[in-house]
């Protein structure tokens, strides 16, 4: 048949130039990364035409024998990374895995207790614009005023009083390690289950540079396509055989259809990328960069929230500098450094305004900048804030120019696609 280029020209062309985008600027948004040519290539392969309602060995369908076997080394991989008895690797995204749990382990009505989004939680994780906060009793908890980190005295505090059916942990933007013993504990007392939503860290977990939640949680949730680097999609783990048959009823027939066998052929191919020691390197090299990160970004006049990171995210707050997130990001973005504006914890600003923004390094790590490079990323970041906060009309044009050109400069040095 044609190429997409020639059946299909404009939608060819916006694909081209997202490439290139891609390849020209530096990603620092903290929930992206690049996957390699091999996950691209299963993500585009033929089992997108398969139907597979079902799990492996027990389908709706006939022919399922070859997608069988990438469901299954999907889940054989993802038990060795995790260290786990039970996996789901059918949910679409993150967000249909946590609706999958709570449908698992949850009525309507039912009392949870998650981290606020304000605080770095996720919206599903009971915010009242989602499901979550529509449809269950959502409590939420935050992080303390001097140290932006987890209030445990308010989560102990507010599970006695509201005694949750769930408790979760784990956000979008919480720099730290969590203390998953702590929130086990806590669950127990108030005879909770105990979710980690790992989707942001999950491939800092299988690297070995982030503490694992599950020796401490009933179930785990993750997205495949952040720090895992694989493609965009969800996944389920857990260590008790009976939650994950649970957990199986509910992604299928519970909440979803026909599972995307190309995109779980795609979460095998990640997962034995992540298997390898190299993954290992990168998964250090994601925490040392993000550090060197976050301290020129100090030196920049900047403050850091909670003084620095132990993952892939440092939450830049703008303050010092009398700049919002918004224009931040925007400036950033002319001068060839893609982030997002992002609250800080007791955010004076509207959520569209924002005083921070959050930056990661999962994905130039995996075109290979090291400390040197994320150093001087933070010096192009610290000069155009510095242009932006000397500029009164907002236009930093001049200095988002001669920074645009020492950014497209170093992503020449780390090409990543070059057969694309
Ligand atoms: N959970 C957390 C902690 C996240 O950060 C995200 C992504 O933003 C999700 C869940 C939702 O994942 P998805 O966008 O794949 O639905």
């Amino acid at each position: 048949g044609a190429s997409l280029a020639e059946s299909d020209p404009d939608l060819a062309r916006a694909i081209g130039e997202e490439l290139a985008r891609q390849q020209d600027q530096i990603e620092l948004i903290a929930s992206e990364n690049i996957v390699s040519a091999a996950v691209l290539e299963a993500q585009g392969s033929v089992l997108t035409n398969k139907y597979a309602e079902g799990y492996p060995g027990r389908r709706y369908y006939g022919g399922c024998e070859f997608v069988d076997v990438a469901e299954q080394l999907a889940i054989d991989r993802a038990k060795a990374l995790f260290d786990c008895a039970f996996v789901n690797v059918q949910p679409h995204s993150g967000a249909q895995a946590n609706q999958a749990v709570f449908m698992a382990l949850l009525q309507p009505g039912d009392t949870i207790l998650g981290m606020s989004l304000d605080a770095g939680g996720h919206l599903t994780h009971g915010a009242a614009a989602n499901q979550s906060g529509k449809w269950f009793n959502a409590i939420q908890y935050g992080v303390r005023r001097d140290n932006a980190l987890i209030d445990f005295d308010q989560v102990e505090a507010l599970a006695r009083e509201h005694k949750p059916k769930l408790i979760i942990a784990g956000g979008s933007a919480y720099p730290r390690t969590i203390d998953f013993a702590r929130f086990r504990k806590i669950a127990d007392e108030v005879g909770a289950y105990f979710m980690v939503d790992m989707a942001h860290f999950a491939g800092l977990v299988a690297g070995g540079v982030y503490p694992s939640p599950l020796p401490h949680a009933h179930v785990v949730t993750t997205t495949t396509h952040k720090t895992l680097r694989g493609p965009r999609g969800g996944m389920i783990l857990s260590n008790d055989a009976d939650l994950g048959k649970k957990i199986n009823s509910a992604v299928f027939p519970g909440l979803q259809g026909g599972p995307l066998m190309h995109v779980i052929a795609a979460k095998a191919v990640a997962f034995g990328e992540a298997l390898r020691p190299e993954f290992k390197t990168y998964a250090q090299a994601v925490v040392d960069n993000a550090r060197a990160l976050a301290a020129r970004l100090i030196e920049g006049g900047v403050d850091i929230v909670s003084g620095g990171t132990d993952s892939h995210v440092v939450l830049v707050d703008l303050r010092p500098k009398n700049l919002t997130g918004k224009a931040t990001e925007g400036s950033l973005e002319r001068a060839g450094m893609t982030c997002n504006k992002n609250g800080v914890p007791f955010d004076p600003q509207k959520p569209m305004v924002t005083s921070g923004v959050r930056l990661g390094s999962p994905a130039a790590t995996t075109r290979g900048f090291g400390v040197a490079e994320f150093t001087l990323v933070g010096e192009l970041i610290s000069e155009v804030l510095d242009g932006l906060a000397a500029s009164n009309s907002g236009d930093n044009t001049a200095v988002e120019a001669q920074v645009k050109e020492r950014v497209q400069a170093l992503c020449r040095r780390f090409p990543i696609y070059p057969n694309l």
